[in-house]
This record gives structure tokens, sequence and C-alpha cells, in this order.
């Protein structure tokens, strides 16, 4: 793995700076409305600062305007070129994006400063910024995949109960008769676990699919849909929200906390996203919006290993639905951060997030 160091120099301290890309294999592709995805190369930064070592990863994207290890590295190296020392996370975040550095990028420097801070006062992320531990099971993402596939993985992924509901893909480039296939080989299969269902479009449908999905996912027992319409569309809401069977949740429409009231009254949640919206600052100003305007909110992941979603669980105890994920579908997982317990991706009482690179990949 390429290590690329940059000194910080300040009166007070030395920072060091050290970026890892480090590729990541899935154990099963992912497919979702949009294309499959089967690897990525992730990029890992660790701050030095004295005796303390940062940790902070990026899941590059190409709907989050970094498509590549390459890129997110590059801003990375032109960002922290720049006096990043003594400054708030809130003014490093809003020059960053003045500076037009891509949230996904940026999210590695943010939560590395979080886990940082954390670290200095000795105390678990979570309870440094004054939030209760997570207490609510995660759900676990079902690509896109044939009846026969879905018949074999269900039972793998669910084996010993270890997952208390799924988020099942849905918006099929084959239309609705495969979605409904699909979903149908899913609510069959799951009636074996005792699983809440969850449905996510990835933008796959328009305004009459939509009302048509929703009545007939409404019979099959699922809790909410996200993201039915196409990112650009949201004006089309309107059209939906009144006669919705059940809750809607935004995420592709929604990545900053300023976008919320644009949507609140045609949605009941948000789902947020350390990738999305650059980090843990703007993270807990989502938060703070969305209940502020009644919302419920959510919190995902992109293809993030265990350090990243380390970070994501640290503000997840006042979230209403986990989707913190997509760490057990690596082979292998390239970090550490995170416990599996009754169906919760948990943290340790480590101070910080608790998230870091395995030794064997930067060592
Ligand atoms: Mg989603």
């Amino acid at each position: 793995m390429k290590n690329n160091k940059y000194l910080i120099n300040s009166y007070i301290t030395i920072m060091e700076f050290s970026i890892y890309t480090v590729p990541l294999k899935k154990k099963y592709p992912l497919q979702i409305s949009r294309g499959i995805k089967d690897q990525s190369v992730n990029v890992f930064l660790k701050i030095k600062d004295k005796n303390i070592t940062a940790w902070g990863e990026s899941a590059p994207g190409k709907s989050e305007n970094a498509g590549n290890a390459k890129i997110v590295k590059e801003q990375l190296e032109n960002f922290i070129s720049t006096d990043i020392e003594n400054e708030s996370t809130d003014d490093l975040y809003n020059r960053a994006m003045e500076m037009k550095i891509a949230p996904c990028a940026y999210a590695s420097l943010d939560m590395a400063f979080w886990d940082l801070k954390a670290k200095k006062a000795n105390k678990p992320l979570y309870k440094y910024l004054g939030l209760p531990k997570p207490s609510q099971p995660t759900s676990v993402t079902i690509g896109i995949n044939p009846v026969d596939v879905i018949r074999e993985r269900i039972p793998i992924i669910l084996k010993d109960n270890r997952f208390k509901s799924l988020k099942v893909k849905l918006g099929n480039p084959l239309g609705l008769d495969a979605d409904k296939e699909m979903f149908e080989a899913v609510y069959k299969i799951s009636k074996n676990y005792n699983v809440k269902l969850r449905v996510d479009a990835n933008g796959g449908w328009d305004v009459n699919q939509t009302l048509e999905m929703m009545d007939w996912l409404s019979k099959r027992e699922v809790d909410y849909i996200e993201q039915p319409l196409k990112e650009g569309n949201e004006s089309d809401l309107k059209y939906i929200f009144d006669k919705r069977k059940m809750p809607i949740y935004l995420d592709e429409s929604c990545r900053y906390a300023k976008q919320i009231p644009l949507w609140d009254k045609y949605v009941d949640g948000i789902n947020l996203k350390l990738m999305k919206c650059g980090g843990i600052t703007e993270g807990l100003k989502i938060i703070n919006s969305a209940r502020a305007l009644g919302l419920k909110t959510m919190i995902g992941c992109m293809s993030e290993s265990s350090l990243s979603i380390a970070a994501s669980a640290s503000i997840s105890g006042i979230i209403d639905h986990i989707d913190l994920d997509s760490h057990y579908n690596l082979n292998p997982d390239p970090s550490t951060g995170t416990n599996l317990i009754n169906g919760i991706t948990s943290l340790s009482e480590n101070p910080g997030h608790g998230g870091e690179l395995k030794k064997i990949y930067y060592a």
C-alpha cells in the first residue's frame, strides 16, 4: 500500500498526515437500480498529533463527485497543504466545501479530527458528543438478484438470526414485474426469520410506479420506502405524499442539512451518510435540522469498511433507523472498530470513534 506523509507545522504542534489506499472486495456483488459493484479502492487517513493517532476513511463515489481513490487522494492532499490547524471543525468543513473538495473525500478528514478530539478528551466519541450508545439493530442490504440467488443467499445472511431487518433493493431496470417477483421471494423466505423488511428503490421508479409499489408492498409488511424517485425529480413527491401507504425517506435527493427544508413537507425522513454530507460535523446538523422539522432520521453507508462505520455508529444512538452494514459484506474487512451485538452495529468503549486500519495494510 502506498504511503504518503505530509507534515503540517504550527506554533503548538506538528501534525503528521499519512494517506493509504486499500482495495476492498465484496463477499457478494451489490446490484442496485443504477448498476453493480463488487470491489472498490478506499482511502485511509492517519493523523499523528504528538502521541495520539486518529483515523479517517473515504469511500470514493461517482455520484459523490470523486469517482476513484486517486481523485480523493489528490483532493485530500490539496486541502491538507493549506493551513488547517487551530481551526474549528465547522470552519474547516465550510472551507473544504468552498474549495469544492468532494464530501466523500473530506469525510475522512472530518471523522479523523473528531476521533482526535475525543481521544484527547480520553472519551469514546459518542460520549464526547453527549450521545447515547447505538441501540437500534441495523438493516442488512439485499441487492437486486435473480430469485434463485435470493433463495440461496438470504438463509446464509440471516443464519443464527444475526440480523433483525433486511433492506431490499428494488427499482430493477427490468421493471415492476421483476421487482415484485424478487420481493415475493424475499418475503416468503423472511417468514422463517424474525426480521423486518424495508425497501430502497434508489430512484428506480416514477410517480405511478411508486404509488403502485407502495400499495403492493404495504400488503407485505414493509416498514418504509427509501428514495422512490430519481434524484432531481423531487418536485413530484407532492403527487405521492398524501397517497402514501408507508413512510417515505429521501437518500440521494438530500445530501446536506440546508436541503431538508426544501422537501420536508413531502417526506417522512432523511437518510444521512458521512460520505454524502462530508462527515460528522455536517451529519450532526442534518440530525438536528431533520428533528427540528419533525422528520425521522436514518443513517446509511456507501462501500465503507469498519473504520468509517464506527464513525457513523458514534452518532447513530439518536437516529431512528440504522443502515450500517457495508463492512459485513467485505472479504476481508481491512479495518476494525465495530462489533455486531444482537443485530446492533455496536461500538467499543475505547477513546475516539474506535475505528483503525489494520496494521498489515500500512506497517
Ligand atoms: Mg439508499
